[in-house]
């Protein structure tokens, strides 16, 4: 058996990881279309359809074995870091091609990776596509045009196993004890509103992720940790249908790490828990029960809560008329993309006012007893504030 390192691909990561895929947030159709040329020589890249205006949709193969695994990105348009994570992923590949985890690779499986399914989204830094469907529920109806890409590639090729790639809002801590970020969190989607209720498609996406979590456990960093998403069903989402349909569907969200904006830390935690994957599908296969021995302890991974804002100014005084309160003040941060700069500005919003004790946050600021002072003389805050009020 070929031994899976993940602590020395860890210290090793710099050397693998594609620097020519941008460090920042963005990446769009053009960034792709100049990064996918290098894969040329170890990839059958072909464009497999069209997005609504008009922008190729590829898919890159790689590999000669026989488990197929079909990964997509950016089904989001601003959710990034799958991609990045993917064309590090196969610049290991090509780097590294003579070593022999990577022939290992090559000879058990075929990756057939779809590296921005939403390439207009992608273009302007948006979640949705051009006319504003969530391609993440459009798994039924089958309205956009990429979503019928996808749906295609997965009934022409029947894959054995989806990665479906996304990224997370800061909001998620894992537990609910201390500030733990979830630093990635996986979730193999339901396939019946009955909670028990496991296919054998589901049991061997829960076998997978458990692999994955165990084995990022021994480089988890100092702070934040690995979640686990609910079981609620969303019929409509992708995963959700195509693990009913048969298909096992891994959904990995790459989360946040403190002060990590440009997600570089998450990007390396993302690549190495899809090879870590990868390494236990082709090693067991995908047939017999190998997989889903041991699918339970899927539910020792603990759960996701929603309890984590970007900042918490706590104890403050505000005050109405001649009545004064003692609150916290809760904030997040929002993202705007200017298409004329190609960046990103970050706003900063209030969200929550009140008893903020059970919420943890990556940045906080306790101010007892001191006095808001908000713009135009108000004394108290309004949700959706942006963060131009003073404290004293
Ligand atoms: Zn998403």
């Amino acid at each position: 058996m070929l031994f899976f390192d993940i602590i020395s691909l860890f210290q090793n990561y710099e050397s693998f990881k594609d620097s020519s895929v941008g460090s920042t947030k963005i990446f769009r159709y053009s960034d792709l279309l100049k990064v996918m040329n290098k894969y040329k020589d170890i990839c059958t890249i072909v464009p497999i359809g069209l997005s609504i205006e008009k922008r190729k949709i590829f898919k890159i193969k790689w590999g000669i074995g026989k488990i197929k695994i079909l990964i997509w990105s950016q089904m989001h348009g601003n959710e990034t870091t799958g991609t990045k994570s993917m064309f590090d992923i196969f610049y290991f590949f090509l780097r590294k091609k003579n070593c022999d985890l990577v022939k290992f690779f090559k000879k058990n499986l075929t990756i057939l990776f779809i590296p921005m399914l939403n390439p207009d989204g992608s273009e302007i830094f948006q979640r949705r596509n051009a006319v504003n469907i969530d391609l993440n529920r459009d798994a039924i109806c089958l309205q956009s045009p990429e979503i019928q890409i996808l749906f295609q590639e997965i009934k022409e090729n029947k894959p054995n196993i989806l990665f479906n790639l996304h990224d997370q809002r800061s909001i998620y801590n894992v537990g609910y004890k201390s500030f733990n970020p979830a630093i990635l969190s996986f979730l193999s989607p339901s396939v019946s509103m009955e909670k028990d209720i496991y296919s054998i498609s589901r049991k061997k996406s829960m076998g997978i992720i458990n692999f994955m979590v165990k084995e990022l456990h021994k480089i988890l960093p100092d702070i934040g940790s690995i979640g686990r998403f609910s079981d609620e069903l969303y019929p409509t989402a992708t995963g959700d249908r195509l693990q009913k349909l048969g298909y096992p569907c891994v959904l990995i969200e790459s989360g946040n790490y403190p002060k990590d904006f440009q997600k570089k830390i998450i990007r390396k935690y993302t690549a190495l828990s899809i090879l870590a994957g990868i390494y236990f599908i082709s090693y067991k296969g995908y047939k017999g029960e190998y997989l889903e021995k041991n699918y339970k302890s899927y539910f020792s991974i603990p759960e996701n809560k929603n309890i984590l804002l970007d900042k918490i100014y706590r104890k403050i005084q505000i005050h109405k008329n001649k009545n004064k309160f003692l609150v916290d003040i809760g904030l997040m941060n929002f993202e705007k993309f200017d298409l004329m700069k190609r960046n990103i500005t970050i706003f900063t919003k209030i969200v929550d006012i009140g008893d903020l004790s059970n919420f943890f946050t990556y940045e906080e600021f306790i101010v007892t007893g001191n006095k808001f002072y908000g713009e135009k003389g108000k004394n108290f805050p309004e949700i959706g504030d942006l963060e131009n009020f003073k404290i004293f």
